[in-house]
């Protein structure tokens, strides 16, 4: 499944940063042309690192994923539009010449540590 590989990658990310101490939340921010859906990503996230035990400072944690809309700069007429639908065409003036703003993220943008471990 996609989404559990993604959830994998992004447990051993947040795992090597966490450097034992133990996470309660991570924060993820998902470009909407990754055409990830972000429920099966947090359906996910407790799978991801339920059956490793190096991942054990994410037991517990929560996933919360923000959805970036796609979003392009029109070459032609310079207006910056958010994308209903993922055709890359400027909604001002209907040209196709345009540069790709946002809805390709994939990042961890943050995550939460438990404050009980943090001076260990
Ligand atoms: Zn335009």
């Amino acid at each position: 499944m996609h989404e559990l590989s993604i959830c994998r990658s992004v447990a051993d990310i947040v795992t090597r940063h966490a450097a034992g101490r133990r996470v309660t939340r991570v924060q993820l921010r998902v470009g909407a042309l990754r055409q990830v859906v972000p429920d099966t990503l947090i359906y996910c996230w407790e799978l991801a690192h339920a059956d490793r035990p190096e991942a054990g400072v994410l037991a517990g944690s929560e996933l919360a994923v923000e959805s970036v809309p796609a979003a392009v700069r029109c070459r032609a007429c310079g207006a910056h539009n958010e994308l209903a639908v993922p055709v890359l065409r400027c909604a001002a003036c209907g040209a196709a010449d345009v540069d790709l703003v946002s809805g390709e993220e994939f990042l961890v943008t943050s995550f939460e540590v438990a404050t009980d471990a943090a001076e260990a």
